[in-house]
């Protein structure tokens, strides 16, 4: 189901709720401050969710309480009288409840959708931000590059500061960083950014989505009714195909970034220059100087691209040149994300657990040589013979851990077979030190010992950080 073949029959404005039957898909960080802010506004409103556990209860008690109904372990049966869905972004399109939606002609926000709605007349405009990978990291930078031009912002929406959150508080903004997951796009219809970027389309989610063109184009709807810039990436085509489809506002431009040399109306990098060939007076002839790579924390190629993207954005805010080089001077990446551990013997040990699909891993690669990999998990059906194949020259040695590791030894075979392999039969959280252990062993001075695992972590870990954590301990206890 196309959330963008619904017709909204529901108006928007702050009062517009008042009596309207509306059913809140999943409690949870999304569905619980949706449900409040909609009942709040008149609506009556009934959650539904699919599980019935002790949290839910304890969530449902407290709505309950403020006179919403809440029916648990039924997600599927759509409410008599349902005139709107606000759902949580993660639930899949193709549920009964949305089935059954689209029969009865009930249109379905998500949590984006709903913010945008809800926003006041003089709200700050969104400079938005998607992509199979980077995106948090682009985001933060943007923020700080906003913030260093004087202006009233935050990073929000997929990222820990919710929507709802930064359109309904005190808290007043000229402009906001947003986030957007390919989930909270597909139901995100009436969404109108200022400005956005695809930063890059590698298959991820596919299994939700249904194919990899409607994940795309999920995706593209960030461009939708842009005003002033639509930003993509010039190395990865389907981004500007995206822009291409896209229906923008009259006069909002194409604006490309690449880490080669910029041709007018692009940002780009030359000889360790951030410049600007897009937001300049006479783009055929000049180009501004907005940074050194030098200022891009870290310099590693994908980091670069990340902050070319968020220039381009800010630039198209208006913000000038030293905004942009202050910013990103002044950023730092979260934990997790290419962090630097140790130099040990002339190793360094770099911790980039959250590289959790082939796309980030292969990034991370690009970024080192010679390297030994430390990767490994869960593959979630990805293929690794295309990130083998082109790392595969930087390659001194792999250590393998987790439930699938045997897919990447098998790429590893065919693609790098002197690539010195050590396969880890074991998924227990102790694991990672033996890895960090024959790592060492594996490795040379002038190495990195990079922990990319191409794979999630929760056949081994709780989640990245922990992965990422335990790495990072193993390398200290090596240390000491
Ligand atoms: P997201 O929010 O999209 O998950 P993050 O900024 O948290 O992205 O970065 C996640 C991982 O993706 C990083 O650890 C890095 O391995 C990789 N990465 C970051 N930026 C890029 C990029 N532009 N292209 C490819 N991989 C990237």
């Amino acid at each position: 189901m196309g959330s963008g073949q619904v017709t909204f029959s529901v108006p928007s404005g702050p009062s517009d709720f008042q009596g309207k039957h509306v059913t809140v898909a999943g409690l949870g960080v999304s569905g619980v401050p949706a449900a409040k802010v909609l009942h709040a506004r008149g609506a009556i409103v009934t959650v539904v969710n699919d599980g019935d556990d002790a949290r839910a209860r304890e969530q449902a008690a407290e709505l309950e309480a403020l006179g919403v109904t809440v029916r648990l372990g039924d997600g599927a049966t759509l409410p008599e009288g349902t005139e709107l869905i606000v759902t949580a972004p993660g639930w899949q399109p193709d549920k009964p409840l949305f089935r059954a939606a689209g029969q009865a002609g009930v249109p379905v926000w998500g949590d984006v959708e709903l913010a945008w709605r809800l926003r006041g007349p003089d709200a700050a405009p969104w400079l938005a931000v998607t992509g199979t990978n980077g995106k948090t990291t682009t985001v933060q930078m943007l923020a700080s590059i906003l913030r260093a031009a004087g202006l009233r912002t935050a990073a929000v929406g997929n990222i820990g500061v919710s929507l709802l959150d930064a359109v309904l508080g005190e808290e007043q903004y000229d402009v906001l960083a947003v986030e957007l997951s390919s989930y909270q796009l597909h139901w995100a219809p009436s969404l109108r950014a200022h400005s956005a970027a695809v930063l890059n389309l590698a298959p991820d989610h596919i299994d939700w989505h249904g194919s990899m063109e409607a994940y795309a184009r999920d995706k593209g709807r960030i461009y939708e009714g842009n005003k002033v810039a639509c930003v993509y990436n010039v190395a990865d085509k389907a981004t500007e195909d995206l822009v291409r489809e896209a229906d923008v506002e009259e006069g909002c431009r194409a604006v490309g970034f690449t880490l080669g040399t910029p041709g007018p109306s692009e940002l780009g990098v030359v000889e360790g220059i951030l410049v600007d060939r897009a937001f300049v007076a006479d783009r055929q002839k000049n180009a501004q100087e907005l940074a050194e790579v030098s200022d891009v924390n870290p310099p590693a190629p994908h980091n670069i691209a990340n902050a070319l993207a968020a220039a381009a954005l800010a630039r198209a805010f208006g913000v000038p040149a030293r905004a942009v080089r202050d910013g990103l001077r002044a950023f730092r990446p979260d934990a997790h994300r290419i962090a630097h551990v140790a130099d040990i013997d002339g190793v360094a040990y770099v911790d980039d657990s959250k590289a959790t699909n082939t796309h980030a891993a292969e990034a991370s690669l690009a970024a080192y040589e010679p390297i030994v990999w430390i990767a490994g998990g869960l593959a979630k059906g990805a293929t690794f013979d295309e990130l083998v194949a082109k790392s595969a020259k930087r390659l001194r040695g792999a250590v393998l851990i987790g439930a699938d590791r045997a897919l990447i030894r098998d790429a590893l075979a065919r693609h790098a077979p002197e690539v010195p392999v050590v396969d880890l039969d074991r998924t227990d959280t102790g694991a990672m030190l033996q890895a960090v252990t024959e790592a060492k062993r594996l490795a040379q001075p002038g190495d990195t010992v990079l922990l990319a695992p191409a794979c999630a972590s929760m056949d081994m870990f709780t989640n990245y950080n922990q992965r990422g954590d335990a790495f990072a301990a193993a390398v200290r206890e090596l240390d000491a």
